[in-house]
C-alpha cells in the first residue's frame, strides 16, 4: 500500500501546480494563466523570470556557488556597502538565508551589545500583539502568538508582549532590563497595520531614554515594498539601531540581512555568530541585482504611483461592496482589505477566477504584488475582485 504524502503536514496547498512564470503571471502546464498578487509572500519583487535576475544568477552559477564564510566573498562587501548607503544609520551587515535568521541575528546583536557594554542584565525584547517575526524557536517567542507557541515547550524568558500601539503600556514596560524594542513598521501577517510615523518617533525617543536598542523587522515591508527602500524611511527622526530584512531583497533567491549601526554591532566579535550558507556568492549576485533594480531611476516612484491607484480602487470597492469590505489597509504595495466575509473563502474564489492573493490576521485579504506591476495589472485584479465580491455578498458574515 502506498504510504501517502511524504511531506510534513504543515501546509495544505491546493492541487493546482504552476509550471512557469513571467512577470506578474503564473501558468499551469495546461496553460491556464493566473495573476500573481501575492508574489511568493512579498518576495518576487520583479515578478517571475525577470531577465536581469536570470542573467545575474546564471553568470555567477558558472563561476562559484558557495565558499562558506571561511573565505572572503567580495559580493558581501559590495552589497553591504549598498545597504549602508540606503539606510543612513547602518554601518554593518550580516547576511542570512531567511527572515527568521535575520531576526535571530538582530536579537542576538542587541543582547550582545548590552553584554559588551557591561550590562548583561539587559535581555528583554519587547514586541507587540499581531507581530510576526518568523518560526524558529526564538522568533516564535518574539512573535508571542499563543497559536505558534503551543506545544513547543515553555516560553523562553526575556520576551515581553504588549498591546499594539499602546504607548502608555510600553512606557510602563520599559526599564533597566530592556534590551530592545522590536516592531514591524507595517505589520504583514498581523493584518497589514501600518504603525503611524509619530509612533515610530515615539519608540525612538523611549529607546534613547532607556538605553535600549530599536529593531525594525522590515522582512516583509522593506526592499522597496512601500515605495522607499525601507518602510521606516517615510518617518523623520525614527532611525533604528538594527534592521532585519529578507523576502524582497533577494528577488526570489533566499536572502536575509541584519543591518546595524557600528555601535549596535560592537558586541558581535569573532566567534559570536555564524552561518554556513548566509551570504554565499549566488545569493550575493541575486541581492546585488535586486538592489540595483530597486534603486533604478523611476522604480520606487512606480511603486508609489501604482499603490496610490490600488488604494483608490480599493476604496471604491469598499463603497461598492459595503457588505463585503470593512476597511482598506496597508502601505505601498503591501495592501489589503479587512473583510466581512471569511477571508479564506474569498481567497479561494479569487484563485478560481485567476487571481492569487493571500490572507492575514483580523480577517484581512492581503495583496503583495510584484513591484513591477502597472495600472493595467491593477485593473485586471480589480475586475476579478469585483466578480468575487458580487458572489460574496450572499455569503454568511464572519
Ligand atoms: C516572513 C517574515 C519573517 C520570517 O521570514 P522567513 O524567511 O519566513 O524566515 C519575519 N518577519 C516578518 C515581518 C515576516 O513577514
Amino acid at each position: 500500500m502506498a504510504k501517502g504524502d511524504h511531506l510534513f503536514d504543515c501546509y495544505t496547498p491546493p492541487a493546482l501546480t504552476f509550471d512557469r512564470g513571467e512577470g506578474p503571471y503564473l501558468y499551469t502546464a495546461e496553460g491556464k494563466r493566473y495573476l500573481d498578487f501575492i508574489a511568493g509572500i512579498s518576495v518576487n519583487a520583479f515578478g517571475h523570470a525577470h531577465p536581469g535576475m536570470i542573467e545575474a544568477i546564471t553568470e555567477q552559477a558558472g563561476k562559484i556557488w558557495h565558499l562558506s564564510n571561511l573565505f572572503r566573498i567580495p559580493g558581501q562587501h559590495e552589497l553591504a556597502q549598498r545597504y549602508c548607503e540606503a539606510a543612513e544609520f547602518a554601518d554593518k551587515v550580516f547576511f542570512t538565508n531567511s527572515g527568521a535568521e535575520a531576526i535571530e541575528c538582530a536579537m542576538k546583536t542587541a543582547r550582545r551589545y548590552h553584554y559588551a557594554q557591561g550590562n548583561p542584565e539587559k535581555i528583554d525584547i519587547i514586541t507587540f500583539q499581531g507581530a510576526f517575526h518568523g518560526r524558529t524557536t526564538a522568533a516564535i517567542n518574539a512573535t508571542g502568538n499563543p497559536k505558534y507557541l503551543e506545544g513547543f515547550g515553555p516560553a523562553l524568558p526575556g520576551y515581553i508582549h504588549l498591546p499594539f500601539g499602546d504607548h502608555e503600556a510600553l512606557k510602563a514596560a520599559m526599564g533597566p532590563t530592556t534590551a530592545a524594542v522590536m516592531v514591524e513598521p507595517v505589520q504583514g501577517e498581523g493584518g497589514l497595520r501600518a504603525l503611524p510615523e509619530v509612533c515610530l518617533r515615539g519608540l525612538r525617543e523611549l529607546c534613547d531614554e532607556h538605553g535600549a536598542l530599536l529593531i525594525y523587522d522590515e522582512v516583509q515591508c522593506g526592499a522597496g515594498r512601500t515605495g522607499k527602500m525601507f518602510a521606516y524611511q517615510w518617518a523623520e527622526n525614527a532611525e533604528p539601531d538594527i534592521i532585519a530584512a529578507a523576502k524582497g531583497i533577494g528577488g526570489g533567491f533566499p536572502l536575509g540581512a541584519c543591518l546595524a549601526s557600528k555601535e549596535a554591532a560592537s558586541g558581535m566579535v569573532p566567534g559570536t555568530h555564524g552561518t554556513t550558507y548566509g551570504g554565499n556568492p549566488l545569493a550575493m549576485a541575486a541581492g546585488i541585482k535586486a538592489y540595483d533594480l530597486i534603486t533604478e531611476a523611476g522604480f520606487l516612484e512606480n511603486v508609489t504611483d501604482v499603490s496610490n491607484f490600488i488604494k483608490q480602487q480599493f476604496e471604491a470597492l469598499k463603497d461598492e461592496f459595503p457588505d463585503v469590505v470593512a476597511d482598506v489597509r496597508g502601505k505601498g504595495l503591501l495592501v489589503g482589505m479587512r473583510l466581512k466575509k471569511k477571508n479564506v473563502d474569498v481567497r479561494l474564489s479569487l484563485m478560481d477566477h485567476g487571481l492569487l492573493v493571500g490572507t492575514a490576521g483580523e480577517n484581512t485579504l492581503r495583496l503583495a504584488p510584484p513591484l513591477i506591476i502597472t495600472e493595467d495589472h491593477v485593473r485586471e485584479a480589480i475586475g476579478k475582485l469585483r466578480q468575487v465580491f458580487t458572489l460574496a455578498r450572499d455569503w454568511d458574515d464572519v
